[in-house]
C-alpha cells in the first residue's frame, strides 16, 4: 500500500476534487485592496462583547474597503452546540449593526461560497485531508486515550514537551515497515475508529533558537517570529470531523478570506496553521489577533472579563438593560483604536462609519472595558437621536424585555417631549443613559411609577405644607419661567427665607433658608425628588391638570 493508495482506501468516494474545489470557489473578483472578513462564531449560545469587538474589526475592515464580510458558523466541536444558538448569534449581532454580505442568515445560506456552516462541509474537509494523505503530509493514528496518557507519562518523566510528535505515535511511520502498514490497511478495512494526523516537519524539543522558526506579519501586532510547529496535530477526528485548525485553514482558503480576526487566544496556535498552509500550497491570509478585552477587577489591577463574574460581557446585558446598539457601536470604537475619541471630538456630528478605521492603531496589549465609560459615551450618543426615534426605540425596547413598562409608551408623542427636556440649552444635559435608567429617570411623569423618594430639606420641611398651599394657589399654567420663578420667591420671601442663596449664607441666623430650600420642596412634590431638569419645564410637558393634582396629594 503506497500513500494514494491509503488516501482512496480512508476516502474512497468524495464527490469532488480539491482541484474541482478550487474552481467552484473561484478567486474573488474584487476591486485592488478589498478585504474579505469573516466572524467565525461557535454556536455556544453564548455570545459576548469580544465577539462583537471582532465582528466590528471584521465589518470595518471589509466596509471600508469595498470588500466582503461574512459569517460562518464554526460547529465543528459538538460538545459546545447549543439549540438556537445560531439564531441568537445572528439576531444579536443584527441588533448592534453588524451586517453581513454572504454566509449563514436565518433563511439559510446568501452567497456562493458555502456551504457556511462547518458541520455541512465535511465531504471539502475529507478531500483536503486525502490529498495531505496521499502526499504523505498526513497519517492515520490509531493511539487509543490510555496509550496516549501513557505517552505524555513518559514524557513528563523525561522531561519532553508533551503531544504526538515525532517518535511517538508509530503509525506516523507507517510506510517503513511492512507489517505495520498490513496492520493499519486491515484495521481500516475493520472500520476501527482512527484520527487523522499531521505529519509535522518541525523539530521536537529542540531550544527556541535553534528551532525552525516562522516570520508572520499580523496586521495587530507587527512582525512576529515564532518557533515552527512539530506537533503531529488531528486535523479530522474519529467522528470524520474536522479540528478547527484544519477547517478554519480549508475555509478561509476556499473561503477566499483575506482576513483572519480573531482573538488573541489563537496565538500560541498560529505556526500550527503556517504550517497547514504550507503544506497545502495555499497563501497565507493576514492575520489581526486582537487583545482580550480587560477590565480593572475590584483589587484595581487589570483582568480578563469573566463570564462567571462579569454580566456586561455577555451582549444580552446590553440589550436587556437597553444601551442603545448606536451608543455601543460608538463605545466599541473607542476602545478599538485610540485616535477615535479624538477624531469624534473634531467630528461630533459625523457617522461614525466616517472613520477610518485601521489595524494598526489597535492595542496589542488587553484592550480595556469600562462600564462607566460606555455610560458616559451613551449619554453623547443619545443627544444626537432625535427623541421622536428615541421614543420609538424605547418602545421596542420595553416591547421585547421590560413589558413592565408599557404605560410609558400610552402616548409616545408626549413621551418623546419629555424626552426632549432640555436637550437643546445652550449646554445640554446629558441624562439619558440606557433604557432602563431612563424609566427611573422619567419615572415621576407618570402615575404608575410617581414616588416621593427624598426628603424635604430640614430648613424648609415645617413649612412644606405652607409652602405647597401657596404654590397651588398662585400657579397660572401660563406664566413663563420669570414669573414662574418670581411667585417662588415671593413665597419664599413671605415666609421668612431669603430670596438668594448667597443673602441666606451670608446672614443664616435672619432666614430661615433660602429660595433654593422652598423650591426644592416644590420640586419634591411634584417630582418626588430633589434633583431633576428644570421644574418650569416639567410642569409644561406635565400638564396642569397634572401639576394640580401632584400637589394637591399633600395634605396642608
Ligand atoms: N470558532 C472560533 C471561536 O469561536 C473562531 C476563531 C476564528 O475566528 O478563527 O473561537
Amino acid at each position: 500500500m503506497n500513500h494514494k493508495e491509503l488516501s482512496e482506501l480512508i476516502y474512497p468516494s468524495l464527490p469532488h476534487t480539491c482541484a474541482e474545489y478550487e474552481e467552484i470557489y473561484p478567486e474573488r473578483n474584487l476591486p485592488e485592496g478589498a478585504m474579505v472578513t469573516r466572524l467565525g462564531p461557535s454556536p455556544t449560545g453564548f455570545i459576548h462583547l469580544g465577539n462583537l469587538y471582532g465582528a466590528f474589526v471584521d465589518e470595518r475592515l471589509a466596509h471600508q474597503s469595498g470588500g466582503v464580510f461574512f459569517l460562518r458558523i464554526e460547529d465543528t466541536d459538538d460538545k459546545r452546540y447549543v439549540e438556537n444558538a445560531v439564531e441568537t448569534i445572528i439576531s444579536s449581532l443584527e441588533f448592534f449593526g453588524i451586517s453581513f454580505d454572504e454566509g449563514a442568515t436565518l433563511n439559510g445560506d446568501v452567497g456562493s461560497y458555502g456551504d457556511y456552516t462547518q458541520s455541512k462541509r465535511g465531504d471539502i474537509y475529507q478531500a483536503f485531508a486525502k490529498k495531505l494523505l496521499a502526499e504523505n503530509k498526513a497519517y492515520p493514528c490509531f493511539l487509543t486515550e490510555d496509550e496516549i496518557n501513557e505517552i505524555r507519562e513518559k514524557q513528563e518523566a523525561e522531561k519532553l514537551t508533551p503531544g504526538i510528535y515525532v517518535g511517538w505515535s508509530k503509525y506516523r511511520d507507517w510506510d517503513k515497515d511492512e507489517a505495520l502498514a498490513a496492520e493499519v490497511e486491515s484495521r481500516i478495512k475493520g472500520g476501527e475508529p482512527f484520527v487523522i494526523r499531521l505529519k509535522s516537519s518541525g523539530m521536537p524539543n529542540v531550544s527556541a533558537e535553534d528551532s525552525l522558526r516562522h516570520n508572520v506579519t499580523d496586521a495587530v501586532r507587527g512582525e512576529l517570529s515564532m518557533p515552527a510547529n512539530f506537533q503531529d496535530i488531528v486535523i479530522i477526528k474519529q467522528t470524520g470531523i474536522p479540528t478547527y485548525h484544519f477547517a478554519h485553514v480549508v475555509d478561509d482558503h476556499l473561503m477566499r478570506t483575506t482576513h483572519v480576526v480573531r482573538g488573541e487566544e489563537w496565538l500560541p496556535s498560529l505556526p500550527i496553521h503556517v504550517e497547514l498552509f504550507d503544506y497545502l500550497g495555499w497563501e497565507l491570509p493576514i492575520y489581526c489577533h486582537t487583545a482580550q478585552l480587560m477590565k480593572i477587577g475590584e483589587d484595581g489591577n487589570k483582568r480578563k472579563l469573566s463570564k462567571r463574574k462579569d454580566p456586561e460581557l455577555s451582549l444580552d446585558f446590553y440589550r436587556s438593560e437597553g444601551y442603545h446598539p448606536k451608543a455601543v457601536r460608538e463605545y466599541l470604537l473607542t476602545v478599538l483604536n485610540s485616535n477615535y475619541e479624538e477624531w469624534r471630538i473634531e467630528n461630533p456630528e459625523e457617522q461614525a462609519e466616517n472613520f477610518k478605521f485601521t489595524t494598526e492603531k489597535m492595542s496589542a496589549s488587553g484592550a480595556l472595558f469600562d462600564l462607566d465609560k460606555l455610560n458616559d459615551v451613551s449619554k453623547n450618543t443619545l443627544l444626537h437621536i432625535e427623541a421622536a426615534e428615541l421614543a420609538a426605540w424605547l418602545k421596542s425596547w420595553s416591547d421585547e424585555f421590560a413589558p413592565e413598562f408599557a404605560y410609558v409608551f400610552k402616548d409616545i408623542t408626549h413621551l418623546a417631549e419629555i424626552l426632549d427636556l432640555g436637550r437643546h440649552d445652550a449646554r445640554p444635559r446629558a441624562d439619558l443613559v440606557y433604557a432602563r435608567q431612563i424609566m427611573d429617570f422619567i419615572s415621576y411623569f407618570f402615575d404608575e411609577s410617581f414616588e416621593i423618594e427624598d426628603e424635604y430639606p430640614a430648613e424648609a420641611a415645617a413649612d412644606a405644607g405652607d409652602i405647597i398651599k401657596r404654590y397651588l394657589d398662585s400657579y397660572n399654567h401660563s406664566d413663563d419661567n420669570e414669573q414662574w420663578f418670581s411667585k417662588i420667591r415671593d413665597i419664599a420671601t413671605e415666609l421668612g427665607y431669603a430670596a438668594k442663596p448667597k443673602d441666606y449664607k451670608k446672614n443664616p441666623d435672619d432666614y430661615k433658608g433660602h429660595v433654593g430650600h422652598v423650591s426644592t420642596v416644590i420640586r419634591i412634590a411634584l417630582m418626588g425628588r430633589a434633583q431633576s431638569p428644570d421644574v418650569w419645564a416639567i410642569q409644561q410637558i406635565m400638564g396642569e391638570d397634572k401639576v394640580r393634582e401632584r400637589l394637591q396629594r399633600h395634605s396642608f
